[in-house]
């Protein structure tokens, strides 16, 4: 596809929707760039792990907020994957970001207003030129609130304990399909009723639930969306 615009485009939703796999195959159609703003809150929650200053779904807010200076968050394209991997200080972190250890801590450190900041402020860095899908909670509402798109996913709850867990077990890591579906629960309770920034739809995003639509259906819905709103600009 060939566009004169290289547009922002956000997809925001719930946990495990598959929101990933969908702003991925679009930035691929599009030869834009991916960033995947939830793996930089699972870095900062990995980085509280190690410090020992989050455990239990409970963080030490002021010793987090204390080592923000020392955590440094950057993306490295993988020539295998053709996708970025998120460095953690220089350590290619991409598999421990997924651990359950990450999943059951990260809600509470991403409430964490100077955590939020710096995020947001690298995400905007990042998205400064255009040409880049990203994904997330906040994307359309907060971080680029004037992306030519926003798309806002959801599926149920069903279907996304479902695909999370095979996910994990692709990925030869150990999973059970009830703990799967209550940290999805956990998050997104979490995630839609924090004060700062909680996961909502913009009010101008477009809804897409992908319950039963496959891949290649939700890659047409997407490239129909574009065209008009791109033909609108
Ligand atoms: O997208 P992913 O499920 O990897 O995100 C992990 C967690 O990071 C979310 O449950 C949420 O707590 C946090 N997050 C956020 N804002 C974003 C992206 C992720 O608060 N933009």
């Amino acid at each position: 596809m060939k566009r004169k615009e290289r547009a922002i485009i956000a997809v925001d939703g719930y946990s495990s929707c598959g929101k990933s796999t969908f702003a991925k195959a679009i930035a691929r159609e599009l030869n834009y760039i991916y960033i995947d703003s939830g793996a930089m809150y699972r870095a900062v929650t990995l980085f509280a792990l190690r410090k020992g200053f989050v455990s239990g779904g409970v963080a030490d807010t002021t010793k987090i907020i204390s080592s923000l200076p020392e955590i440094k968050i950057t993306f490295r394209l993988n020539g295998d994957t053709g996708f970025n991997e998120t460095l953690l200080n220089g350590e290619s972190v991409e598999r421990e970001l997924r651990d359950r250890a990450v999943s059951d801590n990260v809600s509470a450190v991403s409430t964490i207003a100077e955590v939020r900041e710096k995020m947001v402020e690298l995400q905007r860095e990042m998205g400064a030129r255009g040409g880049i899908v990203m994904d997330g909670r906040d994307i359309g509402t907060v971080v680029f609130p004037d992306a030519q798109i926003k798309i806002f996913m959801t599926a149920t709850p069903a279907v996304r304990a479902q695909r999370r867990y095979l996910e994990l077990l692709e990925k030869g890591m150990q999973a059970d399909l009830t703990t799967v579906a209550n940290n999805i629960n956990d998050r997104d309770r979490i995630d839609s009723s924090r004060e700062i920034s909680p996961l909502r739809q913009a009010g101008d995003a477009v809804v897409l639930d992908n319950s039963e639509m496959t891949p290649e259906e939700q890659m047409v819905w997407f490239i129909k969306l574009f065209n008009e709103r791109m033909n609108e600009n």
